[in-house]
């Protein structure tokens, strides 16, 4: 299990199954996130956003830093919607023609409005290695240490979106390498996305990190790491170092035993 896992989190675990090219291995991490994992339902509704920051997940308001007891919060399989985007009117939850499962569709123009998962997209940049971790100077998980990695924007790449986060975040430039880990954060709607980097020139604090610096192995701060996906990519990243092309695939989700 991963080192520097606090409390609550340290009990609650889970297994699953994860490939790559090369082999096959179980790996085991906690089952929730935190608040900045946890499901997004009307999160609009008095929640919040990390918009800009690291991973920029919504996140329920009053989730505080608290981990969600098991089986308290249903599966996520939608976001609350009230209202057409397009013409304004109310909308209902029911299954269209021809689909297999309900959608927010419009009861005035009739517009469907479908939710899918939305891809997070980040790195892990090295020099000589050491890795570049940014201290987030927002929230969710102000203080805490991140890869550079957030939300894709529209019209760009997810390798462009990997190295425009770094820019961000650490006002560093990177050259992508390899897509390395794929994480599934199942309950907060999410596919995080982590390739290999490689840091070129100088970097320092963007405005959404407090600090920025390189840690080698034993001196990252495994105690203070914002996010379980970031946290399976560093030590997936270590784990390979540098001898592995494949693709670590996990699955991050709350046990529902
Ligand atoms: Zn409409």
């Amino acid at each position: 299990m991963p080192d520097g896992l606090k409390g609550s989190q340290k009990a609650k675990l889970f297994s699953a199954m994860a490939t790559n090219a090369n082999r096959a291995y179980t790996v085991r991490l906690p089952a929730w996130g935190g608040p900045t994992e946890a499901p997004s339902v009307e999160a609009s509704r008095g929640g919040g956003t990390g918009r800009r920051a690291g991973f920029k997940i919504r996140f329920p308001k009053g989730s505080g830093g608290s981990i969600p007891p098991s089986g308290t919060t249903p599966l996520v399989t939608n976001i609350m919607m009230n209202f057409c985007s397009y013409c304004g009117e109310s909308v209902s939850r029911k299954t269209p023609h021809d689909d297999n499962r309900k959608r927010w569709v419009c009861d005035s123009c009739g517009r469907i409005h479908y939710q899918n998962p939305l891809p997070v997209v980040g790195c892990v940049p090295e020099r000589d290695g050491k890795i570049l971790l940014c201290k987030r100077a927002i929230e969710p998980r102000y203080g805490y240490w991140t890869v550079p990695a957030g939300f894709m924007e529209l019209g760009e790449s997810t390798v462009q979106g990997a190295a425009r986060e770094t820019r961000e975040e650490a006002c560093a430039e990177v050259e992508i390498g390899h897509l390395f880990a794929v994480v599934d954060v199942i309950d907060a709607g999410q596919i995080h996305l982590f390739y290999t980097a490689k840091l070129i020139g100088d970097f320092s604090a963007g405005h959404e990190s407090l600090e920025v610096a390189l840690f080698s192995e034993d001196e990252i701060p495994w105690d203070d790491i914002a996010f379980h996906s970031g946290r399976y990519a560093l030590k997936k990243y270590f784990e390979d170092k540098g001898q592995n092309t494949g693709v670590h695939i996990h699955e991050l989700r709350r046990s529902r035993s």
